[in-house]
């Protein structure tokens, strides 16, 4: 087995490819946001776009995927008169289904450890 030189990018090549990618996600969202049904704002009732769109699996972790990526979609939105940004996702989330799905054990060991004490 051979070993591939690691490829090592400078750091404008990394900017430039981060800069794509932002614009590409812009243009995305702008293609999204003509094609879907927008919810109206959860606080103003205003008029919303979508914002972004996140794994399940994301947290506020340093880490951000600490349990992998689990391929399910959640789409956020952004009002555009008060900027409130939320998703509908967990809105008919049933007490059962937080507890199994978001607030389990393993979140308050793996993710959120300082709540729990
Ligand atoms: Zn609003």
């Amino acid at each position: 087995m051979s070993c591939l030189p690691l490829r090592v990018l400078k750091p404008v090549f990394i900017w430039r490819s981060i800069l794509a990618m932002i614009e590409l996600r812009a243009h995305a969202l702008d293609l999204l946001n003509a094609a879907i049904f927008t919810p109206a704002c959860k606080i103003c009732d205003g008029h919303t776009v979508a914002f972004d769109l996140v794994d399940f699996n994301k947290t506020g972790h340093s880490s951000k995927y600490p349990y992998g990526v689990a391929g399910i979609p959640v789409q956020y939105y952004k009002c555009k008169d008060c900027f409130f940004i939320f998703t509908d996702f967990f809105d008919k989330f049933t007490n059962e289904q937080w507890v199994n799905y978001i607030y389990n054990e393993e979140y308050y060991v793996s993710v959120d450890p300082e709540y729990s004490g």
